[in-house]
């Protein structure tokens, strides 16, 4: 018959294992199968990314939300846009568990000082402030800590 595709090894008759675009060996066969196989699989799977990739997106937008990413770590962080209620709400809280340990303390004694000095409207309209400011707030110090931004979301 004519030569393996695979391996350009001359085919004897009945030797060749056909295929959808010619023969091959007996070697080459299990080979092209497996490869093919394979193939079909990151495809499959490459789709399958996409589309999780893009529905997350979608969500993102939705949520109103800038993506920052840590070059040397990886490290992935939401950052919110517009006006942050869980600032406004839990103030030095959120600033800890975000890890700003500075802006923490600063708005816990700037709260106590406001609310010294102008009773509780001083301390809510501090508080707006913080929730206004928060996401901002954020976003510098991801910058700071070596993050930049991947998806800049905004509505
Ligand atoms: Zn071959």
């Amino acid at each position: 018959m004519g030569e393996c595709l695979g391996c350009k090894k001359k085919l004897g008759v009945f030797e060749g294992y056909t295929d959808s675009d010619g023969e091959y060996c007996k070697n080459c066969f299990p080979k092209r199968k497996s490869i093919l196989k394979l193939k079909e699989i990151t495809e499959k799977e490459e789709k399958k990314r996409i589309e999780k990739k893009l529905k997350e997106e979608e969500r993102n937008d939705k949520l109103g939300k800038r993506i920052y990413k840590q070059k040397a770590s990886g490290y992935i962080e939401e950052v919110g846009i517009g006006f942050n209620g869980w600032a406004f709400f839990f103030g030095p809280l959120w600033f800890l568990v975000k890890g700003m340990i500075g802006m923490m303390l600063l708005v816990f004694i700037g709260n106590l000082l406001i609310a010294s000095f102008f009773g509780w409207i001083g301390s809510i309209l501090f508080c707006i402030i913080i929730g206004a400011t928060a996401n901002r707030t954020h976003e510098d110090h991801l910058i700071k800590k070596g993050y930049s931004i991947l998806k800049p979301k905004r509505k």
